[in-house]
C-alpha cells in the first residue's frame, strides 16, 4: 500500500513594532518554512497564529494586546512572542488561553512552541531537513532555503505535484537573509532546496543589483557570495550537472566547505532511467575523480534507493561495484516504498520485501566499511571542527567539514571544556570508528 502523506501545518503571523522585530519575525518564519511549515495569509487557514509583539510604549503594548485578542477571537490557537513577552503575567491575566509566551529574540523557544502546538510531522518524502533537525536548530547553524519546487519528474517523487515547478528566490534576498542569520550568530549556512544546482534556471540566471555591484542568480555566484558572508557554507541536494564543476575551485579556495550532498539514488543506468533521474550520465565516476584532483579533501555524501521496481540482482551488484569505485564518504540508503501519487507505483516488477531488506543490509555493510576506512585515514590529521555542544565532563561534540548536522558523523573532543557551541577550532584526530572521529583541540578559539 502506498504511504499517505499528511498535509503540512500552516502558521499565521502578525508582526508588530519596529524593523528589528520584523527581522525576528522573518527569522522565525524562515526556520519554520525550513522545518516544513506553510504560511497562512489569514486566521481561518492557520493551525496556529504567532503574534510578535512590541512593548516599547504603552500605546504599542495596548496595540499588541488588541492584536492578541483579535487572534484569539479569530483563531483561538495563539503563541505570543516579542518584547511584550517579558510581561507574560499581563498577557495571561487578559488571555489565559494563549498557548505559549516567549520573549524578544527567543527564536528557538518560539519555534519550539510552534512545533508543540502544531507538530510538523516531517516526512522523508518531501522535507529537506533531516528528522533529527526538528530538534531546534542551534543558533550557530541555519538552513537557508534558496528555491521551492522542482522541474524534474523523478518517478518515486511527489514534490513537483505538491510544490510545483522550480521557483528560485532572488539572489539579493537570499544574501540579505544570510547576512541577518550571520549577524544573529550563525556560523554555518546549510543551503537547501529540492535541486540546488538548478538554482536560478527559472530566473534565466539574471543579475540583481547588490551593494554597488551585481549578483547573478546562479549556484556558483551564490555559493561564492555566501562564502564571503558566513564562515562555513554547506551545499545540499546538488545534482552533478556540468556546471557543478565550477564550485569545486571555491571549495579548494576555502570559500565553501569541501562537501557535496548529491542524491545519486542509484548507479545502474536501467534503474536510473526507470527513476527518470536528472543528470543521469555515465561519466559521474570520472567527474568525482576530477573533483578530488582539484579538492582532495572533498567529502561526498549521497543517498541510494534499493528495491526500486525492476531492480535486478545485476543492477544491484552494479551499484555495489560502483560504490567501491566511488568511495563516497557518507551514504544513506532507503528501501523503496511507494508514496501515494508517485508514478513509480505503477511500474511493473516490484521487488519483494525480503529482497529489499537483504539488499539494504548489503549496501549498508559496504558503505560502513568504506566510511570506516576513510575515517581511519584521518587519524593524525588536524581538522577544523565546529562545536555543537559542550558537556559537563570537559568534553565536547562537534563536526568537521565532512559532517552535516544530524545526517553525518560527529567529532568527539576531550579537554574541550573552555569551548562554546559555534566555535570553530583546530582538532588533532586521535581515533575513529565506523562513523565518528575522536580528538583534542590544538588551539583556543
Ligand atoms: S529532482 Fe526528482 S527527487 Fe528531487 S525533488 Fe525533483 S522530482 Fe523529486
Amino acid at each position: 500500500m502506498a504511504t499517505k502523506l499528511p498535509s503540512p501545518p500552516r502558521v499565521g503571523m502578525v508582526s508588530l513594532g519596529c524593523p528589528k522585530n520584523l527581522v525576528d519575525s522573518e527569522r522565525i518564519l524562515t526556520q519554520l518554512r525550513a522545518d516544513g511549515y506553510q504560511m497562512s495569509p489569514d486566521y481561518a487557514g492557520a493551525d496556529v497564529v504567532l503574534v510578535n509583539t512590541c512593548g516599547f510604549l504603552d500605546s504599542a503594548k495596548e496595540e499588541s494586546l488588541e492584536a492578541i485578542g483579535e487572534a484569539i477571537a479569530e483563531n483561538g490557537r495563539v503563541i505570543v512572542t516579542g518584547c511584550m513577552g517579558k510581561e507574560a503575567e499581563v498577557i495571561r491575566a487578559r488571555f489565559p488561553d494563549v498557548l505559549a509566551i516567549t520573549g524578544a529574540h527567543e527564536y528557538e523557544q518560539v519555534v519550539e512552541a510552534v512545533h508543540e502546538a502544531a507538530p510538523a510531522g516531517i516526512s522523508p518524502y518531501v522535507d529537506l531537513i533531516p528528522d533529527a533537525g526538528l530538534k531546534l536548530t542551534p543558533r550557530h547553524y541555519s538552513y537557508l532555503k534558496i528555491s521551492e519546487g522542482c522541474n524534474h519528474r523523478c518517478a518515486f517523487c511527489i514534490i513537483p505535484s505538491l510544490r510545483g515547478d522550480l521557483v528560485s528566490r532572488r539572489p539579493d534576498a537570499i544574501l540579505r537573509e544570510a547576512e541577518k542569520l550571520v549577524a544573529a550568530g550563525t556560523k554555518e549556512l546549510l543551503v537547501i532546496s529540492q535541486d540546488t544546482s538548478a538554482y536560478g534556471v527559472d530566473l534565466r540566471h539574471k543579475s540583481w543589483p547588490r551593494k554597488g555591484g551585481e549578483v547573478r542568480a546562479h549556484m556558483t555566484d551564490l555559493a561564492r557570495e555566501l562564502g564571503r558572508i558566513a564562515p562555513w557554507v554547506r551545499l545540499h541536494y546538488v545534482y552533478p550537472y556540468p556546471h557543478v564543476d565550477q564550485v569545486i575551485p571555491l571549495m579548494a579556495e576555502g570559500l565553501v566547505l569541501p562537501y557535496l550532498d548529491i542524491p545519486f539514488q542509484h548507479a545502474s543506468r536501467a534503474v536510473l532511467k526507470a527513476m527518470k533521474r536528472p543528470a543521469n550520465e555515465a561519466k559521474v565516476l570520472e567527474r568525482i575523480r576530477g573533483w578530488r584532483e582539484i579538492c582532495p579533501d572533498i567529502a561526498i555524501r549521497s543517498t541510494f534507493v534499493v528495491g526500486f521496481p525492476g531492480e535486478t540482482e545485476d543492477d544491484f551488484r552494479y551499484l555495489l561495484d560502483w560504490l567501491d569505485e566511488a568511495q563516497l564518504d557518507r551514504v544513506g540508503a532507503f528501501r523503496f516504498e511507494p508514496v501515494e501519487g508517485a508514478a513509480a507505483n505503477a511500474l511493473p516488477d516490484p521487488v519483494p520485501e525480503a529482497v529489499k531488506e537483504e539488499r539494504y543490509a548489503r549496501v549498508m555493510e559496504k558503505t560502513a566499511a568504506i566510511s570506516a576506512a576513510k575515517l581511519q585515514a584521518k587519524i593524525g590529521r588536524t581538522l577544523e571542527v565546529i562545536i555543537d555542544a559542550v558537556g559537563e565532563d570537559g568534553g565536547a561534540t562537534g563536526r568537521s567539514a565532512a559532517d552535516a548536522p544530524d545526517i553525518d558523523g560527529e567529532v568527539h573532543l576531550r579537554d574541550a571544556g573552555s569551548l562554546s557551541p559555534g566555535d570553530i577550532v583546530k582538532v588533532t584526530i586521535e581515533d575513529a570508528d565506523d562513523h565518528d572521529l575522536f580528538g583534542a583541540p590544538v588551539s583556543a578559539p
